[in-house]
Parts: structure tokens; C-alpha cells; sequence
């Protein structure tokens, strides 16, 4: 047996990916963008079916009083117990994580008022980027930059340096989205702590991949996707987290009647609701928020360590492979061989992967490219198996092997 096909035989989970659907006409052998893009569970295409039908369609209005406008707060709370390690009463769903991240940023500076610097990484996802530089430039705040390792991350060290008693907010990702750097969180906080400078993460790239413990970490503020590991469909909405203990001085720049104490009382002046809802501004999107229960409760089912475990022996099959049978044909790791610091993807680089991608998606083998030229391998625990993932990186070897015909280059 090879090694993959044994590690599949011992795979506690491997009977979840039984619950994914995976026979669609347009055949895919190998999905490894598990960390874009989570395939649809089986039982989700019937929830969504069934909530259209019986809830929307039999409930109409009603169903606004019965379960809907409470559910950010209620799937709030199952994320926080399921995934995010924190207590009720502190998580919300709402809005895209861009969105999140500009409330949850103005949310901090409301809370460090006087304090005049934002920090953030130069490898952080772009809109994290765009998002502090935009805010910064309408307050007429200053941006610290951290100049990571685009193959690694930010590390304590360089965090001390250029946090001081003059920034309010330290925005970074748990699990970098490029070479899958998995941050130490909570040496992170403590760092931004002795400063009194408030930690805000971004977890879509941890959020159903790798456990976390906001609330024993002493993370302040957070948002992440849903449509990643959390399986939730294409722009199914994020989720925030707020630390209890700054609820009540938390203000955020959209104030809307969904946000507002009693918002059916239909009153002038916007008051904001009590606890978390108050990250609210519109109406919640209630049918893309159906699709991820079904993960939720297979993580719940699981739990979260036994994912991580699944994940570390996905990443770590994928590098001992790409030392084999990659490295020599040219291609680089670009992502920490640690398993401890590494989240649940990890990049390969070569320049020729630009122009191999297309050719590989037109064998069913889905990666991901990554600027300027890294091709990103996200398995995902409970969908993928380790068959799949040699499968699809067996042709990426065979690919980069391929003469490359004159006009291709
Ligand atoms: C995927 C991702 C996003 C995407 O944000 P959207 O608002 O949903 O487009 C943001 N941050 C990180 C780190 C991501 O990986």
C-alpha cells in the first residue's frame, strides 16, 4: 500500500468526506482549494433546498420573529463554542470580513481614542491592507508596517519593535493566507497588551483548520470567513468577535435599525442594542447563512483537534512529497516546515506556475496560484483524502516535468 492509500485506511475522518458532494458532471480529481473555496456538504443542499421551501416559503414574514433575526447572534454563538473557543455572547454573523474589518478597526480606535498609529504586516492579505490604510488616511492616522517573511510571518520580535503607546490597533492574521504561517496568537496579544494596543485577528484562513482559544489567548477583536473551512458557499457572510470586556465601549461608523436597541420600536436617534448585536447595521442574510450549519455540526461532532490533527498529516504528506518528487525538478517550499507554526495550507513556488495552472484546472486538479508565482495546496480535513492530494500533486510534478512547447513560455 502507499503511503497515502495507509494514511487513508487509519484516517479517523475519513468517512466525512462521504457527507461532501462530489459528483458533479464537471469531474474534479483533486480539490485542493478547500481553503478558498469549501465544497458543499450533501446535507447542506438539502437544508438550503428545505429552507427555501418550508421556512421562506411557508414561514414568509413570520419567519423574521420565529428564528431569523436572532440568528447572527444564536450561529454567533455556535461558531464561538464550535470553533472560535470563546464564550457566548461575544460573536456575531454579519456582512463580508472586509466590512467586518473596517467596523472592528474604527470599533478599536473607539476604544483608543487619542492613539494615532495602526499596525499591520506588508505579506497581510490585500484587504486587511487597503482596509487599515483607507482608515488611516480618513482619520489622519499613521500606519506602522511590519516587513514579514512572505515565507513565514510575523513573529514576536518584530511585533515588540514597532508597537508603542501610540497604537491603538495591531491588525494581523492568524494563519498568513500565502505561505499558511500560523502566528502565535497569544504571545501576540500580550505583546500588543504591554503597550495597551488592542489585537485584532484575522482568521479566515484558521477558522475550521486550526483550534483557537480567543478567549484564553486574550484576543481583543477577530473576524474570518465562513465560505473557506466553514463550507458556507461562495460570499456566505463573516463573523466578528468581540471580547466581552469591550462591548460597552465598542462603537463602529454604520449604524443601522438592525444594530439599534428595540429596533421595531422604529425610534429616532440610533442606541445602540446591548452586547454583540450591536456590530449589526442591516438586515442579516439569513440564506447564505444555512449551508455552513452542516460543517459546524460535523466539527462539533469531531472536534476541532482531531481536524488539526487530520490537517497537520494532510500538510505534512504534501511537503515530505514536494521534497521528493518537486524540489528536484526546481521547485521551492514557501511555507514553514514546522508543523507547529504552519495552519492548513501550504504554497510551492516555481516560475512556471503561472502558466500551468490553467492546464492543470483542465484536469480536474484544482490548487490555487498565488502572486507572483506560488501554487497554494489547501486540503481540507474533512473533504479531502490523502489519495487526493498525491493525485493532484503527482500531475502537478508531471506537469512541471512537460517540455514546454515555444509559444507556451
Ligand atoms: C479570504 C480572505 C479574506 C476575504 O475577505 P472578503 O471580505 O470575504 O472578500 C479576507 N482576509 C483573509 C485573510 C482571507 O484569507
Amino acid at each position: 500500500m502507499t503511503r497515502a492509500a495507509e494514511l487513508d485506511a487509519t484516517d479517523p475522518l475519513r468517512h466525512y468526506r462521504d457527507r461532501f458532494h462530489t459528483d458533479s458532471p464537471d469531474a474534479v480529481v483533486s480539490y485542493l482549494d478547500g481553503n478558498s473555496l469549501g465544497r458543499p456538504t450533501t446535507a447542506s443542499i438539502a437544508n438550503v433546498t428545505r429552507f427555501m421551501t418550508d421556512a421562506w416559503g411557508g414561514r414568509l414574514i413570520r419567519g423574521w420573529d420565529e428564528q431569523w433575526w436572532d440568528l447572527p447572534i444564536t450561529q454567533g454563538d455556535t461558531i464561538g463554542r464550535v470553533v472560535l473557543g470563546a464564550a457566548a455572547g461575544q460573536t456575531v454573523v454579519a456582512d463580508s470580513t472586509t466590512v467586518l474589518l473596517y467596523k472592528l478597526i474604527r470599533g478599536a480606535l473607539s476604544l483608543r481614542p487619542g492613539r494615532t498609529e495602526i499596525v499591520v504586516d506588508r505579506d497581510n492579505f490585500p484587504t486587511d491592507r487597503y482596509v487599515v490604510e483607507s482608515i488611516a488616511q480618513d482619520r489622519g492616522l499613521a500606519v506602522r508596517w511590519i516587513d514579514s517573511d512572505p515565507r513565514g510571518g510575523v513573529d514576536t520580535d518584530q511585533l515588540a519593535a514597532v508597537v508603542t503607546d501610540r497604537t491603538a490597533v495591531v491588525v494581523l492574521s492568524h494563519v498568513a493566507y500565502r505561505s499558511g504561517f500560523l502566528l502565535d496568537a497569544a504571545a501576540a496579544a500580550r505583546t500588543a497588551h504591554e503597550k495597551g494596543a488592542l489585537l485584532l485577528l484575522d482568521l479566515s484562513h484558521s477558522v475550521g483548520s486550526v483550534p483557537l482559544h480567543l478567549d484564553d489567548w486574550a484576543v481583543d477583536l477577530a473576524t474570518g470567513c465562513t465560505y473557506k473551512y466553514l463550507n458556507g458557499g461562495p460570499g456566505s457572510p463573516a463573523f466578528a468577535y468581540v471580547r466581552r470586556e469591550h462591548l460597552d465601549g465598542l462603537d463602529h461608523p454604520i449604524h443601522g435599525w438592525a444594530g439599534r436597541a428595540d429596533s421595531f420600536a422604529m425610534e429616532q436617534g440610533w442606541v445602540p442594542a446591548d452586547g454583540i448585536r450591536r456590530l449589526l447595521s442591516g438586515t442579516p442574510p439569513i440564506t447564505a447563512m444555512i449551508a455552513m450549519q452542516d460543517t459546524l455540526q460535523m466539527i462539533d461532532e469531531v472536534g476541532m483537534d482531531a481536524v488539526r490533527d487530520k490537517s497537520v498529516a494532510l500538510t505534512t504528506l504534501a511537503l515530505d512529497h514536494a521534497h521528493t518528487e518537486l524540489t528536484p525538478l526546481g521547485v521551492e517550499i514557501a511555507s514553514p516546515e514546522d508543523p507547529a507554526r504552519r495552519g492548513g495550507h501550504v504554497t510551492l513556488d516555481h516560475p512556471g506556475f503561472r502558466g500551468l495552472t490553467p492546464r492543470l484546472w483542465s484536469r480536474g486538479v484544482v490548487p490555487d496560484f498565488r502572486a507572483p508565482h506560488g501554487l497554494r495546496l489547501g486540503p481540507s480535513p474533512l473533504s479531502t483524502s490523502f489519495r487526493e492530494l498525491v493525485t493532484g500533486m503527482d500531475a502537478i510534478r508531471d506537469e512541471v516535468r512537460r517540455p514546454r512547447r515555444a509559444e507556451e513560455n
